[in-house]
């Protein structure tokens, strides 16, 4: 198979990973020799053009929801270390990629495997001199040298958890031990990374959303406890979507809006100092998908509102709906100079008002539309 066959073969093969924050399938783009890239959005907030692509899609492992699984009778090639960073240096030097996004399945071996990916990552930082970004994924079992030079010469790892526990995983796959297969490269990473030792731009996982039967609350619960104990930079939700041929192929689809709920409440945590109690589940352990998770802590509270806009704490901003870290901080930089009087004036902030309206005060006053809407 030639160079530009397996690219399309393997950067194909690489679609269901959604660590490199990476758009939709939709918002690909295919260049004039077929090879797929993808925008991206970079920790630092700059958009590049990412080549996402698989070293090999040989896998020796059979996890049920994988297209790549063992038992799949798909089209299998892999890149040598040399093939795979000379292709990407001369779409780099086309200016058709930016980053490099750097996945496998398990060739022959975990550790044969992540030898041929960090030997790619080699030629590409040190024979191709390329300094921008690399996010290279930690296959199941990595060893703990293997971490240390994957952080070395990447910016992000990540390790994909799939399940937020042992029992969960045991659904999805009999070839990967949850605690010494994941749990432990990611242990590694936090330790270099904590250490000062590269990957500046952290760690990832990612969770594949519905397919093990596990709860929101399971999922949450696990992703808390990862930012507390392994400082996990974020975390991935990928809706389950079912492929023909493979054990799962019967089960039904994961409705997007679960997955939407997910990352906003992923969102609250990381960003509104939310915490996983402040979170409404109800009593099977699923978010409420009429509402968002925000407003369900608002309308769970009522004895916190109405909050003054003119007095509030940035924390007591961040609580309320329509308001994000953004226009809090506008908020605290326009009460500076003035008092803020009316809807009008929060929306020249770039306020959803009307959202807002139900739960605050302004100047000591209920906004109009707050009385309407009460
Ligand atoms: S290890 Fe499992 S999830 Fe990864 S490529 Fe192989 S079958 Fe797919």
């Amino acid at each position: 198979m030639d160079r530009v066959a397996k690219l399309k073969l393997l950067t194909r093969a690489a679609q269901y990973d959604l660590c490199a924050a990476c758009g939709t399938q939709a918002s690909r783009v295919r260049d004039e020799i077929g090879q797929w890239l993808y925008p991206a959005l970079l920790p630092d907030g700059k958009r590049v053009t990412l080549l996402k692509v698989l070293q090999s899609n040989l896998c020796e492992n059979n996890c049920l929801y994988c297209g790549n699984r063992r038992s799949r009778d798909v089209e299998r090639s892999a890149f040598s270390p040399e093939e795979l960073a000379a292709a990407f240096d001369e779409l780099v030097r086309r200016n058709r990629a930016q980053g490099l996004f750097l996945s496998s399945a398990v060739w022959d071996s975990t550790s044969r495997t992540m030898e041929q990916m960090i030997a790619t990552v080699e030629l590409v930082r040190f024979k191709y001199q390329f300094r921008g970004y690399i996010h290279l994924k930690l296959l199941p079992g990595c060893e703990k040298a293997v971490v240390e030079r994957a952080v070395q010469i990447a910016d992000r790892v990540s390790v994909n958890l799939e399940a937020p526990n042992a029992e969960r995983l045991q659904k999805l796959s009999g070839d990967k031990h949850f605690t010494q297969d994941l749990l432990q490269p990611l242990q590694s990473a936090k330790q270099f990374h904590t250490e000062g030792v590269g990957a500046k731009a952290g760690l990832t996982t990612q969770f594949v959303v519905g397919a093990a039967g596990e709860s929101d609350l399971e999922i949450l619960g696990t992703v808390a406890w990862l930012y507390q104990e392994y400082h996990l930079t974020r975390a991935y939700f990928s809706a389950f979507q079912r492929i023909p041929d493979t054990p799962l192929e019967n089960l039904p689809a994961t409705p997007p809006l679960r997955e939407h709920r997910l990352y906003q409440s992923d969102f609250l945590l990381r960003h509104y100092g939310f915490s996983l109690q402040d979170l409404t589940f109800d009593p099977k352990g699923y978010l409420r998908t009429d509402v968002d998770p925000k407003m369900a802590w608002a309308l769970r509270h009522p004895e916190y509102f109405p909050v003054e806009v003119n007095r509030a704490s940035r924390e007591q901003l961040l609580r309320i709906p329509g308001i994000g870290p953004r226009s809090a901080a506008r908020i605290l930089r326009a009460r500076r100079e003035k008092t803020l009087r009316d809807l009008e004036d929060l929306s020249a902030l770039g306020i959803v008002s009307k959202r807002a309206a139900p739960f605050i005060l302004l100047n000591g006053r209920r906004p109009p539309q707050q009385l309407a809407l009460w």
